[in-house]
């Protein structure tokens, strides 16, 4: 994908605060915050959105639900708890069409729903 933020973001064209990575994932700081933990969490391949999952590529996401425990331990918030967010489109404020999850920890606000 030649003009996805998180492609490269992911190819190290564009610069960001790395977390974690391995071949299939990679975790980044979010560049606006919004709670005292927030890192983004994307698969290496391209896809646009969770609209966009099949039986073929859902690998994808049991990589990053994978990754997602030594990320926690990484940040320090595997004992404290933390919320997994995906925004899909419009409607829930998706920004970048590259399928991603946001993992905020800290004061999250207590549940919501
Ligand atoms: P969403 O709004 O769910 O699509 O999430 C996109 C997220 O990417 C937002 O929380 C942005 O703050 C974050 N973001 C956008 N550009 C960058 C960047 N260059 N580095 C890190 N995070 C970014
Ligand atoms: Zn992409």
């Amino acid at each position: 994908m030649n003009d996805c933020l998180f492609c490269k973001i992911i190819n190290g064209e564009i610069p960001s605060k790395k977390v974690f990575e391995n071949d299939k994932v990679y975790a980044f700081y979010d560049i606006a915050p919004q709670a005292p933990v927030h890192v983004v969490i994307v698969p290496k391949t391209h896809i646009a959105s969770a609209n966009e999952i099949t039986a073929e590529n859902s690998s994808a996401v049991a990589d990053i639900y994978t990754a997602i425990p030594e990320i926690a331990k990484i940040l320090g918030v595997s004992e404290t708890g933390y919320r997994i967010v995906n925004n899909c489109g419009k409607d829930a404020g998706q920004t970048v069409f590259h399928i991603h999850f946001h993992l905020m920890g800290g004061d999250v606000g207590g549940k919501m729903y």
